[in-house]
């Protein structure tokens, strides 16, 4: 399920919405350092569910929203989405495009949306598990994420491989129930 598109909008320093078109293929971002690319692979992360602000290089997930900049004043909001053509049913749902958001206030809690409709973080992460592209799994490698990879413990990177075989899923549904 080939990611087509990301908004972006108030997201760090993307004060303005910004729409990214993916067409087939390779893309490359390039740009000047602070320019913004690392900013753009956390948005990625960040819908799809990432809970550090630390992670996204914040202290609060309130870091995520523009704060502003000598032009322009903060924002009080931040949003991202995604597009997936989901024709070839990668993400287990009916439709053949999936958007999938998050939205955060200054004031509040963030929410996410699938198509629209209001889900909890939990159906956020569930969407993305399987179909192996999870906010920590090898789709997104991140500044520095190679070394921590090289250097983290047996059990960890066991946690990496689960992921990668479609296990982990199931390991979360057992954890839940056994809570239940
Ligand atoms: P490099 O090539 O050095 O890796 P980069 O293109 O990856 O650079 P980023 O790290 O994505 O650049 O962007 C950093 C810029 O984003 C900085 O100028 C920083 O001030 C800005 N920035 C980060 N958070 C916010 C925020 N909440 N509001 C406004 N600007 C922000
Ligand atoms: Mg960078």
């Amino acid at each position: 399920m080939p990611l087509t598109e990301l908004i972006i909008n108030g997201f760090k320093s993307f004060a303005d919405e910004t729409t990214i078109h993916f067409s087939k293929g390779i893309t490359g971002i390039v740009g000047p350092n602070g320019s913004g690319k690392s900013n753009i692979t956390e948005a990625i992360r960040w819908v799809m569910g990432e809970a550090s602000a630390k992670s996204l290089r914040g202290s609060n997930m309130k870091d995520v929203i523009f704060a502003g900049s000598d032009t322009r004043p903060p924002l009080n909001r931040a949003s991202v989405t995604l597009v997936f053509d989901n024709s070839d049913h990668g993400l287990s749902m009916d439709s053949e495009q999936v958007a999938v958001s998050r939205r955060i206030l200054r004031a509040g809690e963030s929410e996410y949306l699938i198509n629209n409709q209001q889900v909890r973080l939990k159906d956020v992460r569930a969407l993305f598990l399987d179909s192996g592209i999870s906010q920590n799994s090898l789709a997104i490698i991140s500044q520095g994420r190679v070394d921590q990879i090289l250097n983290s413990r047996p059990e960890e990177r066991r946690v990496i491989f689960e992921e990668a075989a479609g296990v982990l899923h199931f390991k979360e549904q057992k954890h839940e129930a056994e809570l239940e």
